[in-house]
């Protein structure tokens, strides 16, 4: 592990943006909150403010809710050609290419992202989400029934009505996308929260939404806290569908809120504890590479991190000489410097946890191999982290640490490792390494996980379904599956009189 920038020299260079929108985007305007007051977003980088930023609390979110609701029942969006809003998706796909750069640089500052991954992979992807669907607003249908009697029925899917996303702090851009993109395509109205720490890109992408012609009302963006603009929304009586991404404990909550208040359904995309299971015949050099992106992409501040690893016996040794070498150039610093592979934790708070998950490794007789300890003086920096001698029952192997934490683990035989893989609570995602393809497909049968990667890790497509079996939720992001969760089926019937068939 290097360290760039510990001076800050390269301050200059850096693509640093202007912060132009810090207010609730309700009903297609910037306003500040009701209650006036705001908080702060700050840099990972140097712990230093940012922005203030409206505090969006119940009363902003009835606002924006309202809106949502009227722009439901009596705006154009849900009554548009489904082409049409296609088109207008287009168009903000688009806008978010163009705007690639500021997107880009907005989450790297609020969240410590890479600058150069957001340019090249996650903002491009993110416009490529509206784009897939886009393509399926106009796909969307029912089916005719045969029905007993003199009777015809058929089946409309129709759009849910307002929707509450709630979403994380660890991809802000991509998670707008990924909940508000299908939700539009459905021709739902919505209210976005983002995450307290990362509120930057999601006001931006509001304001792009605004220049793209979706209509007023139909996308609003509430700032806020958790406790009070998330709470709002879970337990709001006039929104018709809550969308999660976030920390298990809070995902109960919201789903405890959604029941208390009008039994609005709930998708949850909760944490995970996902294992990497590797055996004997690999390239050890390639799966090293892999494991190393699986646990530190995005400093391991990813759901589907590969934190358990586990490696068949005989190729063991090899592995963790192997491991501890590419670690070794792995380069921890400043989001903006482009040689860069693991920016800061997003917060003080995250930060600390993941500092004090390593203590307790350390305290109930994990072998630290790698890292271990902040990266740097200032800021939010921590070094990439490899615990061996791990226990199934240890906290760092059931926990989720969401951090650049990786546990590692010896194991014999292919039974051994379908038992300790499902050994969790969490069932979000695996991975399985091998070149035979019976354990390939026994395992990835075996696992209890709602997405399961054979030699890759990280593989996502707007096609390809993602969420969580177990504790780590229910639901499914991308794919059809999210669209269809923000579509209802009617069912209709009707006599058909003097039908020659019948
Ligand atoms: P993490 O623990 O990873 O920070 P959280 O689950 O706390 O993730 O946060 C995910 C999202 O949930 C954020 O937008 C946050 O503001 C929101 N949130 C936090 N607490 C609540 C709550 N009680 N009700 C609704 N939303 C909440």
């Amino acid at each position: 592990m290097t360290l760039q920038n510990e001076s800050g020299s390269l301050e200059s260079h850096l693509n640093l943006p202007k912060i132009k929108f810090t207010q609730l985007f309700i009903n297609g305007q910037f306003l500040d909150a009701v209650s006036g007051k705001t908080f702060v977003t700050i840099d990972p980088r140097n712990g230093e403010v940012i922005a203030k930023i409206a505090e969006g609390d119940k009363d902003d979110v009835d606002l924006a809710v309202k809106a949502a609701r009227h722009a439901f029942d009596n705006g154009p969006w849900p009554r548009l050609p489904a082409s049409e809003r296609g088109r207008i998706m287009l168009k903000l796909a688009d806008l978010i290419d163009q705007n690639v750069e500021e997107l880009a640089s907005l989450d790297a500052l609020d969240a410590g992202k890479l600058y150069r991954i957001g340019l090249v992979a996650e903002i491009p992807a993110a416009a490529e989400n509206l784009r897939y669907y886009a393509g399926a607003a106009d796909k969307i249908h029912g089916s005719t029934l045969r029905m007993a009697g003199q009777l015809h029925g058929y089946t409309l899917l129709e759009p849910i009505g307002v929707v509450g996303h709630i979403i994380p702090w660890n991809f802000p851009s991509q998670m707008f996308t990924m909940k508000v993109a299908p939700a539009l395509a459905a021709g739902c109205t919505m209210v976005v929260k983002p995450a307290e720490q990362t509120p930057l890109s999601a006001l931006f992408l509001a304001h792009l939404a605004k220049l793209a012609g979706i209509p007023d009302g139909v996308l609003n963006v509430v700032t806020g806290y958790g406790y009070s603009a998330g709470a709002a929304i879970s337990s709001h009586m006039d929104i018709d569908k809550v969308s999660f991404t976030g920390s298990t404990e809070v995902g109960r909550l919201v789903m405890q809120a959604a029941a208390a208040s009008n039994l609005k359904p709930v998708t949850l995309e909760l944490g995970g504890k996902s294992p990497f299971i590797i055996f004997d015949d690999v390239d050890v050099d390639k799966v090293v590479d892999l494991a190393v992106r699986a646990i530190l992409y995005n400093k391991g501040e990813i759901c589907v991190a590969g934190s358990r690893v586990f490696v068949q016996e005989g190729i063991y040794d090899k592995f963790l000489v192997t491991l501890v070498e590419k670690v070794k150039s792995w380069v921890v610093g400043d989001p903006f410097d482009p040689n860069v592979h693991q920016g800061p934790q997003v917060d003080k708070n995250q930060y600390e946890r993941v500092l004090s998950y390593i203590e307790i490794g350390k305290k109930e007789g994990a072998t630290l191999l790698a890292g271990g300890k902040p990266a740097a003086s200032k800021g939010y920096y921590i070094e990439p982290t490899i615990f061996t001698d791990v226990t199934d029952e240890m906290t760092i192997a059931k926990e989720e640490i969401f951090g650049p934490v990786m546990s590692v683990m010896k194991f014999k035989t292919v039974e051994e490792a379908i038992k300790r893989g499902n050994a969790s609570k969490y069932g979000l995602a695996a991975g399985v390494m091998t070149n035979d393809l019976n354990i390939a497909n026994t395992v990835s049968r075996s696992i209890r996980a709602g997405i399961v990667w054979i030699n890759c890790y990280l593989a996502f497509s707007n096609s390809l379904p993602y969420g969580g079996y177990k504790m780590s939720g229910f639901g499914r992001d991308m794919g059809m599956e999210s669209l269809h969760s923000y579509l209802q089926l009617k069912s209709v019937a009707v006599p058909i009189h003097n039908s020659p068939w019948l």
